[in-house]
């Protein structure tokens, strides 16, 4: 029966840990890192910027060190919210850790972010103690507590502690339910919204991983280990978890202050990398790079940030092999494709909306119940806001995207924030900024803009006046004038038929 069609993850269900158990995910993923033989130097993080390493047993004493200090210096309890506003360095998965383990919630944001994003987010969160560094911390408004710097004396001393009693960390009990990270999305719609993930949601996702390492080690007591560079930031969802997971699997991590292509090409070569992840990944780009490394396994994931990262994944080199792919569900998730007209579920084969139910799912969007009522169904089903299908294999592919968001690069660009400020120009009448294709980019926004009567407003200062704006990724990339934008009779922008003009999503 169509209404009914679920599909379910064709890998072995995982188990998770009791949900009543008191557990927090870092304290999850530093206890199976315990049961993994490795020595003691073993490279934990690498910055690639400055050559700096960190190993795991100073990871490990960091974390303890600055967890039993934010404990015993600042009134924190448990469920108050940190701010995290910093490039990628070397303390940040320290921080994480910490605060984690403290049943402190994590809420990291993008450095490159303008002023009025920042407190938009921070307004959002509510944090009572930020960590930033001496670059970024004018950014943020005050709090209860002081912002600490990372690049401070005072941080380092934080690291270093040697006399920490074992006592006070024990006491600490945190709920799987409570929130673990507050991440930001859009969602389908409108401005920025917080994601609540719980403990229990990164859990899971950490447990899939764990499972996929046991298989993998095949009894060995020394499972193979990767060496992976991100690509993404520590605020992005996906470097988010990766992160997690490495610990749990004892990788090695290879970080970047800022991405650049050289920088990458130099760390993969000096670090060995074994991995890497980012952005959506084109057909043709997946076959020219497997006929210059036919001996590399490319494997492309799905994921987003309201599903904690990857609902989707690739094993072994017969579904690598497929490309287009995103791969088969994750362990434990279920999907429906719905139809975006009727609400019926489609068999393979059929396009329709994505809709997925797992543990990983979030809890909802923080403070903001109408948008998670409209992206979380009674029963726990998450309206993904893209258009694909699945073959009768399972294998899913990505389409469309239904929703509004646009994708530069692995970055989120909200539409309606850059319309909002649009329509704030005393020469613009109206305004719609749709994706456009892009070859390096995946997507670049493109703004049509009614002009007042008039006006000679051009391309370029349009352009600039929303750069000075929004953080750098969000500017707007091409303009177009119009004389009208196209809507519905009830004044809703008919994005479709301004992406079709513009070419359509040939690149997702
Ligand atoms: P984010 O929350 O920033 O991770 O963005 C999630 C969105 O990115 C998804 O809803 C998709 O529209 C898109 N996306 C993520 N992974 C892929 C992929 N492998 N192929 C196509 N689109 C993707």
């Amino acid at each position: 029966c169509y209404e009914t069609r679920i599909y379910s993850s064709l890998r072995q269900p995982v188990p998770l840990p009791p949900a009543d158990q008191p557990l927090s995910v870092a304290e999850y993923c530093l206890s199976i890192f315990s049961s993994i033989s490795t020595s003691g130097a073993t490279p934990f993080a690498v910055n690639a910027t400055t050559g700096q390493t960190l190993s795991y047993s100073q990871f490990v004493s960091q974390v303890r060190s600055l967890a039993y200090c934010l404990k015993k210096r600042y009134s924190l309890s448990q469920n108050d919210v940190a701010f995290v506003l910093s490039p990628t360095s070397l303390h940040i998965p320290v921080l994480y850790f910490a605060l984690m383990s403290l049943g402190i919630i994590v809420s990291p944001a993008n450095p490159l972010g303008s002023n009025s994003e920042i407190s938009h987010q921070v307004q959002l969160s509510k944090p009572v103690i930020a960590f930033a560094t001496s670059q970024t911390s004018h950014k943020i408004p005050t709090l209860k507590h002081e912002t600490i710097l990372l690049d401070s004396p005072e941080f380092l001393s934080f690291l270093t502690l040697s006399n920490i009693d074992g006592n006070v960390m024990k006491r600490i009990k945190v709920n799987q339910s409570d929130s673990a990270a507050i991440l930001y999305s859009s969602g389908t719609t409108g401005r920025v919204k917080g994601v609540m993930m719980s403990h229990r949601n990164l859990i899971a996702m950490m447990a899939a991983i764990h499972h996929h390492n046991t298989i993998e080690a095949d009894g060995s007591d020394n499972p193979p280990r990767s060496v992976t560079f991100f690509t993404v930031p520590l605020f992005h969802v996906f470097g988010f978890f990766m992160l997690l997971g490495a610990v749990l699997s004892a990788d090695t991590v290879v970080l970047t202050e800022r991405f650049e292509f050289a920088e990458m090409l130099r760390a993969i070569e000096k670090y060995k990398v074994l991995g890497c992840g980012g952005a959506p990944l084109g057909r043709e780009v997946a076959q020219l790079f497997n006929e210059k490394f036919p001996n590399v396994l490319l494997l492309q994931g799905y994921g987003l940030t309201e599903t904690g990262g990857g609902a989707t994944n690739v094993f072994g080199p017969e579904e690598a092999a497929r490309y287009g792919t995103v791969g088969r569900l994750a362990e434990n998730m279920e999907a429906k494709i719905v139809d975006p007209e009727t609400g019926q579920s489609l068999p393979p084969g059929q396009r329709g909306e994505l809709w997925l139910r797992g543990p990983t799912v979030m809890k909802g969007y923080l403070g903001d119940e109408k948008a998670t009522a409209e992206t979380l169904d009674s029963e726990g089903w998450l309206k993904t806001g893209d258009i694909c299908y699945f073959d009768t294999e399972g294998f899913l592919y990505i389409l469309d995207r239904l929703k509004e968001l646009i994708k530069y690069k692995a970055y989120q660009v909200p539409p309606a924030e850059l319309e909002h400020l649009l329509h704030s120009h005393p020469q613009i009448a109206d305004a719609a900024v749709v994706p456009y294709p892009d070859e390096e980019a995946g997507q670049i926004p493109i703004a049509y803009v009614v002009r007042n009567p008039g006006s000679s407003l051009t391309a370029a200062q349009t352009m600039d006046f929303i750069a000075k704006q929004v953080a750098p990724y969000k500017k707007i990339r091409r303009v177009a004038f119009i004389d009208s934008i196209p809507k519905n009779p009830a004044g809703k922008i008919l994005r479709r038929e301004l992406v079709n003009y513009t070419g359509g999503l040939s690149r997702l």
